[in-house]
């Protein structure tokens, strides 16, 4: 029979990075996927120049049940500590936007970096999780037919998103296994799709792009906005849609650094017999222009529009308010909302409260991050986390 200290389910982001940690000390580590190659998400991300972290990342850009949860982890475990890791590995970074920090070369260097720094653990690739059994002191694993045994068990499967990547539910399936509570899945960081009707106006507008403010639930993102053929994506949506509620509203403001009333107001004094329609191509792509007018029923000279009418057309611009009638779900989702219920976890340690030695990682856990590199700093951090707890045992 053969006996591991540590077994780690998913050989992603976070069971990766938490195998190094956990075996730092000399313990025997096992890291196990169905997958044929480690970290495939890691190796796609971000164009494949991987959005490695984020110069601003904290609690608050974190979506879970308890706000308070990932604070721990994060502080213990920074931006800063994988920055300096990736020095050590000569791997040179740019940041984009915004704080996202991309790898210079490939994401592949990433994944190297990983499999180096978790050299000391054994990395068994295409093995099936067939059986958890736990004894009070230790789980026995049944893995693509084998049995092993282990005392320390941690759960980095991941979420939903993307099944076609090897995304499966075995996560939340082992916390229901050890009567763990999981919080609603739902697909994030995901484009929003529209009713025939309003897809009428932004599908002829596939591949138009603006900056933009997008607002749902009291939140709100500036960033660009992009029309697809079947509704809305861009960083801006892909953002709100975490915010988004099936049935809510969305609302689009056009112009957020601009007073559209005032722009308006001076086209109109600069030239009156400019077509309204004109006016708005010196402020969105022309097919974007014409689209607006023909949805507003503009028509006319801006000398023809009252200082109510312009007034009326700057509100829709500021306040577009769209109703998306669903998402790209899983299939193109970056992230799974939800997860295991941070209250049956430490936040020091992500060890469970109720079942000594099972830990839960990166994805699977009800913390889900912001487009930007925050979902990676959340799996760096919570596998260093569960990683320097076991190695100190
Ligand atoms: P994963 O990395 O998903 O790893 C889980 C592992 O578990 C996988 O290897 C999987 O094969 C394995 N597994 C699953 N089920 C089983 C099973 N039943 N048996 C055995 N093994 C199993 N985040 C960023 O911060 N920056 C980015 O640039 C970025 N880009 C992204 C681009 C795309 C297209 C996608 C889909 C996501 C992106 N993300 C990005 C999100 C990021 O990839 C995830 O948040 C992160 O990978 C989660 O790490 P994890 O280790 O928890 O899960």
């Amino acid at each position: 029979m053969e006996h591991v200290d540590t077994i780690i389910l998913g050989a992603g982001a976070a069971g990766l990075f938490c195998a190094g940690f956990a075996a730092a000390k000399g313990a025997s580590v096992l890291v196990v996927d169905h997958a044929k190659r480690p970290a495939e998400k890691v190796r796609i991300s971000g164009g494949g120049r991987c959005n490695f972290t984020n110069l601003y990342a904290g609690a608050g850009n974190y979506i879970s049940g308890n706000p308070h949860f990932a604070k721990s982890a994060l502080a213990r475990y920074t931006q800063w500590d994988f920055i300096d890791l990736l020095a050590r590995h000569g791997i040179t970074w740019h940041e984009k936007t915004l704080g996202q920090l991309f790898c210079d070369g490939k994401s592949a260097a990433i994944v190297e970096m990983l499999l180096a720094e978790a050299r000391a653990a054994e990395i068994r690739l295409e093995t099936t999780v067939d059986e958890i059994v736990h004894d009070g002191s230790s789980f026995r694993l049944t893995l693509s037919g084998r049995p092993v045994i282990c005392r320390n068990l941690v759960v980095a499967t991941g979420g939903k998103s993307i099944p076609k990547m090897g995304a499966t539910g075995l996560g939340y399936q082992i916390a229901a296994q050890f009567g763990l509570p999981v919080t609603e899945t739902r697909p994030g960081l995901v484009p929003l799709t529209f009713a025939p009707h309003e897809l009428d106006w932004i599908a002829p507008l596939a591949g138009t792009a603006v900056e933009a403010r997008v607002c749902a639930n009291g939140t709100s993102f500036d960033e660009a906005l992009l029309f697809t053929h079947r509704g809305l994506s861009g960083p801006a949506v892909l953002q709100i849609s975490n915010y988004w509620r099936e049935g809510d509203a969305i609302t689009v403001d056009l112009l957020p650094s601009l007073n559209a009333f005032e722009v308006l107001k001076a086209a109109r004094t600069e030239n009156g017999r400019r077509q309204i329609q004109t006016a708005l191509a010196t402020l969105f792509p022309a097919k974007l222009a014409q689209a607006l007018a023909e949805k507003f029923a503009l028509t006319g000279n801006l000398a023809d529009q009252s200082d109510k009418a312009l007034q009326a057309l700057a509100e829709r611009l500021h306040g577009l308010t769209l109703k998306p009638t669903g998402s790209e779900g899983y299939r193109t989702a970056e992230v799974t909302l939800g997860g295991v219920d941070t209250d049956a976890l430490s936040s020091k340690t992500m060890e469970t409260r109720t079942v000594p030695g099972l830990y839960f990682i990166g994805e699977v856990v009800d913390v889900t991050g912001w487009l930007g590199g925050y979902n990676f700093q959340w799996a760096w951090a919570s596998a260093a986390a569960a990683g320097r707890a076991i190695a100190d045992k």
